[in-house]
């Protein structure tokens, strides 16, 4: 059926795509067949522009392919179809956690809104990335259909180079049908958090060297913050604390949901600079620790369902790049410098040192560095002008977009960032293509930077 209600989370493009529902996984090969323009597999539209969008062509909506296949208690290894959820699952673990051991998922991403198929096309990062790598990285194996019919089983030891495809494969290789995961054993789902209020981006960097034992870390930064004031921010650091009685509950809804479109005057620099300010100081100066539930930390932003209608009709675009240690130190106060000068950033702006650990993905975004992610409201040409600056700034720090977030970055960009995508596109199934791809993927003049 043509539809024009299929949209990423950032609701810029409204495209019309033809979208088919498989019921079962059996079902997806003869829609494969029966296709006559490209296809794209479509999780749960958490992806920002348009890498899960497939203009004048068709989606694959693998939601309903949500079975748990099987869960090994003992190990932790967990078999599931790729349109189950990472709130389906948590929600079973919490079920059957137990006194002396609970299982969690080794990667989360900052919604659990996701499917698992998606996690792995764009190998997702967490909290944990300095101590964990990717959500690739906990993949055991995966069962992916091409259009020609034939399903393979790829994992690290198995058709290794369609599995390194796949990882952060941007749904380009096939239909992930089912994989098989690695849960990470933990002695509970309670956390032990601690927040900090910290003064710039010195103090941001002395927190992260020292929490090297802390699980999951990241920052929240007032992105209109200036002069001896950029880069402050909350340090937030957690772990997984010892049993405290009954797991806490799993939530698969949301408590509240927005229920219209805010105007576009509501979020300006005036009220984002203001409640930034009064968020900053709601944290302490000296670490305070506290007990919570797994939701508030990993998921602040699930409690409240379609938040992003906040930035209005026109939708928002979120920026999130990483750029290498070396380049960090000048490329991320130049990037937040060009940022407050422009006064668009809105509240949410994330910074997070990812680590080391390589991902078994051809094309996954973390590398060693610093990522700075933040979303911006859609007021058209100032908002691309100002996006296009932070490319610059990104590119010439040898960084990369990412694509998960991106419905901009130009061809050169993307080509620069990802310098392997020519390997990559070798294994691109001939029958799929995405807008993102075919945007990407365009010649560009190797001189110009637009
Ligand atoms: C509030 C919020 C917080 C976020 N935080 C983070 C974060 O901390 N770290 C991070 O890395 N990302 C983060 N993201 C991005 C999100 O995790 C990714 O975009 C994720 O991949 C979305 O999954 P999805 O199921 O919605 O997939 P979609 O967005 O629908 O699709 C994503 C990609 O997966 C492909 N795909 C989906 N299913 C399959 C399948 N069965 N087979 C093959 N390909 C498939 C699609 O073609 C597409 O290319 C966040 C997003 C939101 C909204």
């Amino acid at each position: 059926m043509v539809r024009s209600d299929y949209l990423s989370w950032g609701r810029v493009l409204r495209p019309r795509q033809t979208v088919t529902r498989p019921a079962f996984m059996g079902d997806v090969a003869a829609i494969l067949r029966g296709s006559r323009t490209s296809v794209l597999p479509f999780g749960m539209g958490r992806s920002y522009g348009d890498s899960c969008l497939n203009a004048d062509a068709a989606l694959i909506d693998v939601r309903a392919l949500n079975r748990l296949i099987a869960f090994d208690r003992e190990t932790g290894v967990l078999e599931v179809e790729a349109g189950v959820t990472l709130a389906e699952i948590l929600q079973y673990l919490t079920a059957v956690s137990e006194p002396e051991r609970s299982w969690f998922p080794a990667v989360s991403p900052g919604t659990k809104f996701v499917t698992v198929g998606g996690a792995i096309a764009n190998d997702v990062h967490g909290k944990n990335h300095h101590s964990a790598g990717c959500f690739g990285n906990h993949v055991l194996s995966l069962r992916l259909l091409r259009s020609d019919g034939t399903t393979h089983l790829c994992s690290p030891s198995q058709e290794t180079a369609l599995f390194a495809a796949t990882i952060g494969g941007l749904g380009l290789t096939g239909v992930i049908l089912s994989a098989v995961l690695q849960m990470k054993s933990v002695p509970s789902l309670w956390l032990e958090v601690e927040d900090i209020r910290f003064e710039d981006l010195a103090a941001f960097d002395r927190l992260n060297a020292e929490s090297a034992d802390w699980e999951y870390t990241v920052a929240w930064t007032d992105c209109l913050a200036r002069g001896p004031q950029l880069g402050r921010g909350i340090f937030t650091r957690a772990r997984h604390a010892g049993r405290l009685g009954p797991p806490p509950p799993a939530m698969l809804r949301f408590r509240r949901s927005m229920p219209i479109d805010l105007p576009g005057f509501a979020l300006n620099a005036a009220s984002v600079t203001a409640f930034n300010a009064l968020y900053w100081r709601r944290a302490p100066v000296t670490p305070t620790r506290r007990v919570s539930s797994y939701e508030p930390v990993f998921y602040p932003l699930d409690a409240i369902g379609q938040w992003n209608r906040i930035y209005g009709a026109r939708g928002f675009h979120q920026y999130q790049c990483v750029v290498p240690t070396v380049t960090a130190p000048e490329a991320i106060p130049a990037l937040l410098n060009a940022i407050a000068a422009a006064r668009q950033g809105s509240f949410l702006a994330v910074l997070k040192t990812l680590g080391s650990r390589p991902s078994p993905g051809m094309l996954s975004f973390p590398m060693a560095g610093t990522t700075l992610a933040l979303d911006f409201p859609n007021r058209g040409a100032a908002t691309y002008d100002l996006l296009n600056r932070l490319d610059a700034i990104t590119a010439a720090a040898g960084g990369r977009i990412y694509p998960a977030k991106d419905g901009r970055v130009s061809a050169g960009d993307f080509q620069r960032g990802f310098q392997n995508w020519r390997d990559f596109a070798r294994h691109v199934d001939p029958h799929f293509s995405s807008s993102f791809w075919r945007r990407v993927t365009a010649p560009f003049e190797s001189s110009s930077n637009s």
